[in-house]
């Protein structure tokens, strides 16, 4: 099943459960406190907190989500993107628990001849907050087996906003895929075997005094309750497919495929590589959808996160063998891949890409300013047994080559070489406060010749002479 197609099937069946379905936001953060929209329940947030009344008691969206955190996960774990797809659906005061947990059971293992995903309930587990005795008890008249339950404290099953305000338990389902993948024992043994598909909140709780994700104090029950779900669509997807990870899923491989026709390697042969696959494949399609959605490469903000990912998706093809432009082979493809779920993405194209084609371009002239003086200082390094770039050569990359140090740090990873990053930070901290004094001094010597001058003219006493000369000079 198509990924676009899951999505519909969990649209369609909250709509014929009264749900009323939401466009996607822009994954530009409405909330200031974040970049980017990192989850389903954002756009929603006005509602779950009684701040604004709903148009409907019960919502349903496939929100775009980025999250920067996962950044490092990516390409590899199997579940992590730094683009992906929440779907949800929400409860304002209305349906809850019970529902809740039967509306996710049933579309779950519903067979996919009749409208659901057809997962076999021998392969689900669910995890549940300690207190939440009700939960298990829901879990179990769902036909659910007891052996498959979990039992996880605040640090896992219990959410807040991390202030005062609403909270609650939640219950996370998981697919298990298999021995094969990992050991036995559930989540609480193995998170690459058994993998997180939607996490339930039920916000019954007003909180206050948060002081850490376990340390706060529980005022009392909610009179509205809320229901705040997000499944991920992507991990849906590859478990619905067959397939190993989310990037082989069925709107993010194509770019694979496309990475593997630039450098003549196969995906799938080699380890270190297939990592540099994922990331291309992750990257490229973030950076689309972020794109479309207003966001320009700069070096500040969303701008930054997103220079980043247009880079490291150039720096990982070079890893690859390919050093000629990537991004204007790659980005068309990630395009014609989301562009069924996401038909805007025809309408920005034009602007999106050109903007993305000139960043490359900027990025291919500082890396060939600095890439020589780079190889030169990790072969240097590599002569030693414990190699490692000195922070010195990072400092001038970064001085005179105008190589960021991110890069220097990834490029120098990616042959088995660390950085002296600590000294490089006290290099950049001595070289900031040389140019504030020099700054400083200059600001100085300017003032002084200006005060001097003004001294001399404007301030020597004035004999005021108006009454005599006017005339004079008035002839
Ligand atoms: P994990 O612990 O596996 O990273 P999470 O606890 O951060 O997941 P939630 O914040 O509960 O996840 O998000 C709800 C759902 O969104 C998850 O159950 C998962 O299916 C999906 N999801 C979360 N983060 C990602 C991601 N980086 N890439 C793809 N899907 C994700």
């Amino acid at each position: 099943m198509r990924t676009s197609e899951i999505a519909k099937r969990y649209l369609d069946y909250f709509a014929k459960h009264d749900h009323l379905v939401m466009p996607s936001a822009s994954l530009i953060s409405p909330n200031p406190t974040t970049l980017f929209t990192i989850a389903g329940m954002v756009p929603f947030i006005p509602y779950l907190l009684g701040e604004q009344t709903p148009p409907h008691k019960r919502m349903t969206s496939n929100q775009k989500c980025v999250r920067t955190l996962d950044i490092d996960e990516v390409g590899k774990t199997t579940r992590h993107g730094t683009f992906f797809q929440m779907l949800g659906n929400f409860s304002f005061g209305d349906y809850f628990k019970e529902e809740a947990i039967h509306y996710a059971w049933e579309l779950l293992t519903t067979p996919q001849s009749e409208g659901g995903y057809g997962f076999d309930p021998e392969k689900l587990w669910v995890t549940t907050y300690t207190d939440d005795e009700e939960a298990r008890s829901i879990w179990k008249n769902e036909g659910f087996d007891p052996e498959h339950m979990q039992i996880f404290g605040m640090e896992d099953n219990f959410w807040t906003t991390g202030g005062p305000g609403p909270g609650g338990p939640c219950s996370e389902i998981y697919v298990d895929r298999g021995p094969e993948y990992g050991k036995d024992g559930g989540p609480a043994a193995d998170e690459t075997r058994f993998i997180e598909i939607w996490d339930l909140v039920f916000e019954n709780y007003e909180v206050d005094n948060v002081k850490s994700k376990t340390d706060m104090h529980i005022v009392g029950e909610l009179e509205n309750k809320n229901i705040d779900t997000g499944a991920g669509l992507e991990r849906l997807a590859y478990l619905m497919q067959g397939k190993q990870n989310i990037y082989e899923t069925d709107e993010v491989y194509p770019v694979i495929e496309a990475a593997e026709r630039l450098s003549g390697r196969k995906y799938g042969e080699d380890a270190a590589a297939d990592v540099k696959f994922r990331v291309v494949a992750d990257h490229v399609r973030s950076a689309l959808m972020i794109m479309s959605d207003g966001v320009r490469p700069s070096n500040v903000g969303r701008g930054y996160v997103l220079r980043r990912l247009l880079r490291r998706t150039i720096q990982a093809m070079r890893v690859l063998g390919v050093t000629d432009p990537v991004i204007p082979e790659l980005l068309p493809v990630s395009k014609d891949a989301m562009v069924p779920s996401y038909p805007e993405l025809e309408k920005t194209f034009h602007d999106v890409s050109e903007s993305a084609y000139g960043e490359e371009d900027a990025f291919r002239r500082t890396l060939d300013n600095g890439i020589e003086i780079l190889d030169v200082a990790v072969n240097k390094a590599k002569k030693t047994a414990d190699p490692v770039v000195s922070g010195q050569d990072a400092f001038t990359l970064h001085d005179t080559y105008g190589f960021p140090i991110e890069l220097t740090l990834e490029m120098a990873a990616d042959q088995g070489v660390k950085v002296d990053e600590a000294k490089f930070r006290e290099l950049m901290a001595e070289q900031k406060s040389r140019a504030r004094a020099d700054a400083l001094k200059k600001r100085h010597n300017v003032d002084l010749s200006v005060y001097d001058d003004f001294k001399k003219t404007l301030l020597k006493p004035i004999d005021f002479l108006g009454y005599t000369e006017f005339s004079a000079r008035g002839k």
